[in-house]
């Protein structure tokens, strides 16, 4: 039998606890900055639009328009970062070329930086003093502590190493924050043999965006699946001609992983609420004078 590590209760219960912090000063505001109506980000939108309305922080959305390029997106974030009704901005990633998110996330104060991937964000993260921990990071963390599943001094792997998902994470889970301490193997593109790398683990994450990749093959029996992946597949029976998935199949797995977050419904509702708990601390940090970092 595998455990369903539905998100749902993990974030209410971080939406309960943002709801009380926004009543504690003035309404947090967030800004989505995005390329417009052909973004796949449209979807994360909505969600977080709802979010945002359900916990009491104000959201708007920041489009770019259809001939605007990298130049004014920089333009765009320095307004952002310049404007005192703004506490948090969050900057749709991955964008295409020519879009430089790098360089256009680096106008942004780290404390508006609400995703933390900036390079300031990040450099703190490493230096176990961070700012803003990238949403999905703190999600999966989130339920995997939830649902008590083995991190602290246990065998505990990350599959992806991007610096916006998984190399955060990993940092998270090696780092020495409470509950922390796990002994990481970072799988990416490039390992070789995924089954011998995962052998052994007791939790893994998975942060790719491939559907099927997790399997009996290469999970070993027992493990607890924490799914961050998630992909668009065609499904004839679906409205619209796709469904999500995550990268574990769930009906191979089912009864030999000893605990599965479904996707949907696993790691995205709970990103969305650790974003609007970021927001928050947002606008704290904005109010005590910025972060000590
Ligand atoms: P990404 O930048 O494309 O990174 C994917 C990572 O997977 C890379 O590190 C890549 O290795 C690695 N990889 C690719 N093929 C692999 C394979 N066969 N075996 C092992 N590793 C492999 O994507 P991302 O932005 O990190 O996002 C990862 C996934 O998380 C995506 O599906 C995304 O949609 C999802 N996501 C979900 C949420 C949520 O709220 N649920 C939020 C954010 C992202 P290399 O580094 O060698 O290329």
């Amino acid at each position: 039998m595998t455990d369903r590590l539905d998100g749902k209760p993990v974030a209410a219960a971080i939406d309960a606890r943002t709801r009380d912090a926004v009543r504690a000063g003035a309404p947090p505001s967030l800004v989505s900055v995005h390329r417009g109506v052909d973004s796949p980000f449209r979807f994360y939108l909505r969600r977080q639009a709802r979010a945002a309305e359900s916990v009491g922080v104000a959201f708007r959305e920041a489009a770019l328009g259809p001939t605007d390029g990298p130049e004014e997106l920089v333009a765009r974030l320095r307004e952002l970062d310049r404007d005192p009704s703004v506490h948090a901005v969050l900057l749709e990633h991955p964008l295409p070329a020519p879009f430089d998110f790098r360089r256009a996330i680096s106008e942004l104060r780290p404390e508006k930086d609400v995703d933390g991937v900036g390079a300031v964000n990040l450099g703190r993260l490493v230096s176990q003093r961070p700012t803003h921990v990238p949403a999905v990071a703190r999600a999966a963390i989130a339920i995997a502590r939830h649902y008590r599943l083995p991190l602290e001094g246990e065998p505990v792997a990350v599959i992806g190493r991007s610096e916006t998902v998984g190399l955060p994470l990993a940092i998270c889970l090696a780092g020495r924050a409470e509950g922390m301490h796990a002994t990481v193997t970072i799988a990416h593109s490039r390992t070789r043999d995924l089954g011998r790398s995962l052998a052994g683990a007791r939790t893994i994450f998975s942060c790719v965006g491939q559907p099927g990749l997790l399997d009996r093959e290469v999970v070993p029996e027992g493990a607890a699946i924490v799914d961050v992946g998630l992909s668009s597949v065609p499904d004839a029976a679906a409205k619209g001609g796709f469904r999500a998935a995550g990268d574990a199949d769930p009906v191979v797995l089912d009864g030999w992983a000893s605990a599965l977050s479904p996707v949907p419904g696993g790691v995205g509702p709970v990103t969305v609420a650790e974003l609007m708990s970021s927001a928050v601390r947002a606008r704290d940090l904005l109010a005590r004078g910025g972060s000590s970092g």
